[in-house]
Parts: C-alpha cells; sequence; structure tokens
C-alpha cells in the first residue's frame, strides 16, 4: 500500500467559487474591519461583531459550493486499488468530504466552517442549524444546550490549533511515500513545515501551485498549470509502472 498525502490549500478551492480571503483579492485585504470578525477576541467581547459574523455566515456562499474536479481526483486516488490517500487541509469549506472522500481520512488544520461550536459546554452542531435560526430572526443565536455564545468550527485568529490535529498531520506527513502541496503558498504555520518533514523521511514531493512557493528548491515536481487540470492529470499517471 502506498500512502500518498496531500496538503491542500484555498487554491484548490477557487474554481467551486470559494475566495482566498488571505489572497492579493481576500476580503481582508479590501476590508481590515472583516478580519475582526474571525478575531477571538472582538467576536466574544462584542454582540455586535458576532451579529455581523452571523450576517456574513448567512451570506457566504459556501455552504453551496461543490467540490471541483481536484477534489474529486483526489477522492477518486483513494479508491485505486494499492494507494492509500490522506488529505491534511486548511481549508474549513469541507469540499474533500463532499467530493466522497471519507471524513476519517481528512485532517482539518484550521477545522471546519460547516459546524458551530459553543464555547461554553463544547457541543457541536451544524451550520445549517444555526444559520435557519439567523434567518428566521436570531441575531446571536446562542447554544440551545447552555446559553453559550456560537462560533464557528473554524480556528480563529487569536486561537491555537488544535495539537492532537497537527499530531496527527505530522505522522502522517512522515509515513507517506508521497507528499503533494496543492494550491497553497506554504507560508502559514504548519503548513510551512511539513513538505520538509516529507522530503526529510524520503517521501516524493510534488508542489502544484500558481505561485513560487519557499519549498521548490527541495520538490522532485514543481507544477504551476492550473489546479483543475494540473492535478487530475497527474493523479492518473501517478504510480503507474514504467
Ligand atoms: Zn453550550
Amino acid at each position: 500500500m502506498t500512502l500518498v498525502a496531500f496538503l491542500s490549500g484555498a487554491g484548490i478551492s477557487t474554481d467551486s467559487g470559494i475566495p482566498d480571503y488571505r489572497g492579493p483579492n481576500g476580503v481582508w485585504v479590501r476590508d481590515p474591519e472583516a478580519e475582526k470578525l474571525s478575531t477571538y477576541g472582538p467576536y466574544m467581547n462584542d454582540p455586535e461583531i458576532r451579529r455581523r459574523a452571523w450576517q456574513v455566515r448567512r451570506d457566504r456562499t459556501l455552504l453551496d459550493a461543490s467540490p471541483n474536479a481536484a477534489h474529486r481526483a483526489i477522492a477518486e486516488l483513494d479508491q485505486r486499488h494499492g494507494i492509500a490517500v490522506r488529505v491534511i487541509t486548511q481549508n474549513v469549506d469541507g469540499l474533500h468530504q463532499a467530493a466522497g472522500l471519507p471524513a476519517r481520512k481528512v485532517v482539518e488544520l484550521h477545522g471546519s466552517a460547516r459546524s458551530v461550536t459553543c464555547t461554553g459546554c463544547g457541543v457541536r452542531t451544524p451550520m445549517t442549524e444555526a444559520v435557519a435560526r439567523v434567518e428566521a430572526g436570531e441575531s446571536d443565536p446562542a447554544c440551545a444546550k447552555c446559553g453559550g455564545i456560537l462560533k464557528s468550527s473554524t480556528v480563529l485568529f487569536g486561537e491555537h490549533l488544535d495539537d492532537r490535529v497537527v499530531a496527527e498531520a505530522v505522522a502522517i506527513t512522515k509515513g507517506c511515500e508521497v507528499f503533494i502541496a496543492v494550491g497553497t503558498s506554504l507560508q502559514v504555520y504548519p503548513a510551512a513545515t511539513l513538505p520538509g518533514l516529507a522530503a526529510d523521511n524520503g517521501a516524493r514531493l510534488i508542489i502544484v501551485n500558481a505561485e513560487p512557493t519557499p519549498f521548490d528548491d527541495r520538490a522532485d515536481s514543481v507544477l504551476r498549470e492550473p489546479i483543475g487540470t494540473a492535478l487530475p492529470e497527474l493523479l492518473r499517471t501517478l504510480g503507474t509502472p514504467v
């Protein structure tokens, strides 16, 4: 069994209509105030920030987005005989799972925007339920169990990544035979440490990204073509005996 690990970033989901919030045209660049909606302190302390954050969640197309050819190609690779796939993702859109990859094979470094977490009791419920309450007129829906403040199950600015999630990503990175970084600039921790770790442990390193990354010189191959065509083509040939 060949373990193929992917590290995916915002670039894999732009074909699904999800903007890159940190990119050159990102929402946060155009509207610095918007960043407060995703920062833990202001979110917890200011009901007006939460009210605005719920309106953004209601309006966002993220919950309606569909997986694209790259997500599907990764899910299909997992079906292939002799290959095991694991995905480590910086994305919170849930599109790898929507493409058919089992949830247990996806490590979400920054959490998921498809659910909400109570900051009081920790219970997780679907985002669609919370958004339905906002649409029904609640400006800042509270936890139905304990009355606590609800937030998206994503890692906000000012919050730490989950240690267990990072440990799982490291274990996958160390154990894989092939490591493919796709649609990530590899500049944010822990994504910035994983390709080097994979290469140090003997994995073949492949980078698929529109822009140069700090790891291009360590990679066995670098693909600059659009992800939606480059990744399916790459995966078709992967593991084919030559
Ligand atoms: Zn609660």
